[in-house]
């Protein structure tokens, strides 16, 4: 039995690839010299995997920025735009993955956009109607060649036609279809390629293939491929799929002459059924994604040798491989030195997984494996207890109907509280967050390096929340906010308050280019078990007459921007968290806070990619884990959630199904579409759609704001709209929010003054 990996991580296990694009960013080194370190960084990453025996070591999985950005670049999807700023190719490169601004020109950059459903973030290629896409150079198999000069084979990497152009965004009149030609053209020449240089495996990614497709869609998949494969030479193209199954082309691409499948079994949920009703050609190699290449956990040996030994006996070609790119995970646990052993031995980071990958391959050898240590250890691993917690699970347990209810209606609750709060019209409020300033990060990090004690860090906390509460008086906000100076990360932050949460030190997974994320891990049953944010709460609330907005994150964003278990079902994970979240609303309530804000910013991300999925796998039990934290606060307490996006067009009865009193949520100006979609739902929850975008340091003036207001009330009932920013203030300079938000506070006066 052999195994291979999609892809491997490129950031570097010390982030070797951030510190050294950053030294070219600010012109420390030339092209050349970021050339050599990274190509020194890939030569040792394939060596790792050459001594953990990885059969179909990848190449050209690396990319200095993005994979989608590299094949762009390689195609030479260049828009004028960029030509005209007459870089060198890395100048080039970069220009379009962040923009230029100097001499020679500006230009911004390409758009970004979530990597299918992971928290990864690829570059959107742009295609222009005069564009003449081409293969620009055989540069996709330099790696190729740099490895095989080390004696290494590799398996070059690139992502496919049909995804690129589905993913491309096309400027002008043109449709992705009409570039098929020109696209084809540039594959044969890659295949080409490959073929002169000696490439015995060529990996060509597909991940669109998991989502749902069009009749028109397979038969553009169709016509790219059967042409690209006629006269593919001595090659072999592995057609690999992941993030999900490809029912909606199972039988098509069993029928085109690839000489490989790479299959996902994690996320695909019919994957192996679509192999039991339909077979698996016998003159192709299954390449069965059985090791879960998007989490952390270690793999039961037991149900992936189960499933290697039926796929067996349907083709015995078979390879062992992962689900997707390990690139969604980090590098190794062997330096996570603070974790104790029993916590760390349930992990298994790239590294682990190619050592799990060997040895799976070892016992699906052996006659009879369920002697043998190894897998006697890993099924010891899956039985322990050590994560449950009896007193959490009970109270989950005992949930009812009631616990994810509010007893009064929402309209009966709205016209208690208009009555309760005496809020003008158009009530102005913020997200949450303020600057983060110098000094507030600098109290953060002297505590955290110990250099000042607990009690001088929440009296510095609590000087911020005061001059923030005196801000605010002072521009004339109605709902107040504490400003969120204690918070790094608002799930980190609930996170380190949680129990059966852990942490990592070095565990970074790229979210994009440079950026990197080190999500935390859920690793036991969840409570809370002290009070996390009332007592900075009350604090600001005592300070003035006006309410003070407490400020939480719901459990759907909490669940979503860590690593989950998979040991229990994420309806579990939710409820746990949706009760620590609920306890903590309750003490806020006690203490007097009268406006409550559960976060949600990252609902909409996580909607599975297939609709027919949305509801069973998750928004049945998402809706129900927000209603949860709520459900027991008095009737005059008023509700509020945030969100993003406002690209939920498509669930807004559900978003309406949250039971939340008031929502805002992110609404530029370009997608003001959502209040048409608002009004014709016969939307309930009071509402704020961002008036202006916090993304820029750039300041709305007072008139461009008023027709914001003025365009969304003739879409919401003005006892419904809220007015705010469209998120936390957090990443902004000080000086920019004060103009803004006084100017968001001066336009709403002036309409309330048109208001009858
Ligand atoms: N309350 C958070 C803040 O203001 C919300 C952040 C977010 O939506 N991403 O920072
Ligand atoms: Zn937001």
């Amino acid at each position: 039995m052999q195994y291979s990996i999609v892809g491997f991580p490129r950031i570097g296990i010390n982030r070797e690839l951030k510190w050294v694009t950053e030294k070219y960013f600010r012109h420390e080194i030339d092209a050349r010299a970021l050339v050599n370190e990274t190509s020194a960084l890939r030569a040792g990453q394939w060596k790792i995997q050459q001594a953990a025996g990885n059969a179909f070591i990848p190449s050209n999985d690396y990319s200095l920025y993005d994979g989608m950005l590299d094949t762009a670049f390689m195609l030479d999807a260049v828009p004028e735009r960029y030509k005209d700023l007459h870089a060198d190719d890395t100048g080039t490169y970069f220009a379009m993955a962040r923009g230029y601004q100097g001499r020679f020109g500006d230009v911004r950059a390409f758009a970004m956009k979530k990597w299918f459903n992971t928290n990864y973030h690829y570059i959107v290629p742009e295609l222009d109607d005069d564009m003449q896409v081409r293969l620009r150079s055989d540069a996709f198999l330099d790696g190729f060649r740099q490895a095989a000069r080390l004696g290494i084979e590799t398996k070059p990497v690139i992502i496919g036609p049909f995804t690129f152009l589905k993913l491309a965004r096309c400027t002008g009149s043109k449709t992705a279809t009409d570039f098929a030609d020109d696209i084809l053209h540039a594959y044969g020449s890659i295949l080409e390629a490959c073929n002169t240089n000696g490439v015995r495996w060529l990996q060509v990614d597909e991940p669109f293939l998991a989502m749902d497709l069009t009749d028109d869609d397979v038969a553009f998949f169709n016509r790219l491929y059967s042409q690209l494969l006629t006269g593919k030479g001595h090659v072999k193209v592995l057609l690999q799929t992941y993030f999900g199954d490809v029912r909606d082309c199972y039988r098509d691409i069993c029928a085109l002459p690839f000489d490989g499948i790479g299959l996902d079994f994690i996320e695909g949920k019919q994957t192996a059924g679509l192999i039991a009703e339909h077979g698996f050609p016998a003159d192709k190699v299954l390449f069965a994604g059985l090791i879960n290449g998007k989490n952390i956990w270690r793999s039961n040996y037991a149900d992936v040798l189960k499933t290697l030994r039926q796929l067996k006996a349907i083709n015995p070609q078979v390879v062992l491989s992962t689900s997707c790119s390990l690139l969604h995970v980090p590098y190794t646990v062997r330096n996570e030195t603070k974790l104790s052993d029993d916590i760390r031995r349930h992990f298994a980071f790239a590294y682990e997984k190619l050592d799990e990958l060997r040895e799976i391959c070892r016992l699906a050898d052996l006659p009879d494996y369920t002697g043998d240590p190894a897998f006697t250890a890993n099924q010891a691993l899956h039985q322990g207890t050590l994560r449950t917690d009896a007193d959490v699970r009970a109270r989950t347990a005992s949930l009812t109907d009631d616990d994810f209810h509010r007893a009064v209606p929402r309209k009966e609750r709205q016209a208690l509280q208009h009555r309760l709060l005496r809020l003008p019209p158009l009530p102005t409020t913020t997200i949450g967050s303020f600057p983060q300033t110098a000094a507030v990060k600098n109290n953060r990090a002297r505590f955290r390096r110990g250099e000042i004690s607990e009690a001088e860090y929440r009296a510095n906390a609590k000087a911020f929340i005061k001059d923030c509460i005196e801000l605010q008086e002072k521009i004339g906000l109605d709902v107040l906010v504490h400003g969120e100076f204690e918070r790094n990360d608002m799930v980190e932050f609930f996170g380190e308050n949680l129990t059966g949460y852990v942490f990592t030190d070095h565990a970074w997974v790229q979210s994009y280019g440079t950026r990197g994320l080190k999500p935390p891990i859920i690793f036991g049953d969840i409570k809370r078990g002290k009070s996390i944010t009332t007592d900075y709460i009350a604090y600001a609330n005592s300070l003035t007459d006006k309410d003070v907005k407490g400020m939480l994150t719901g459990p759907v964003t909490i669940l979503n921007w860590s690593f989950p278990r998979e040991d229990i079902p994420a309806e579990e994970m939710m409820n746990q968290i949706g009760l620590a979240i609920r306890d903590e609303v309750m003490e806020l309530e006690k203490a007097g806070i009268r406006i409550i804000q559960i976060d949600e910013a990252a609902l909409r991300e996580k909607l599975p990619l297939r609709r027919a999925d949305w509801h069973k796998d998750y928004l049945d039990f998402a809706i129900k884990a927000f209603r949860l934290c709520a459900a027991k606060v008095k009737p005059e307490t008023q509700i509020h959630t945030h969100m993003c996006y406002s690209e939920f067009e498509d669930i807004i009865p559900e978003i309406d199904a949250m039971d939340a009193d008031v929502i805002t949520f992110e609404a530029s100006r370009s997608k003001l579409a959502i209040l048409d979609a608002l009004e014709a739902n016969h939307f309930e929850t009071e509402t704020g759609p961002g008036v202006y975008d916090i993304h820029s340091p750039r300041v709305p003036d007072t008139a461009e704001i008023e027709t914001a207001i003025k365009a969304m009330l003739e879409h919401i009932p003005q006892q419904k709209l809220w007015i705010n920013p469209d998120c936390g203030l957090k990443t902004r300079g000080m000086p920019e929010t004060i103009a803004s938000l006084n100017h968001l506070v001066e336009a709403t006066r002036h309409i309330r003054a048109s208001l009858t």
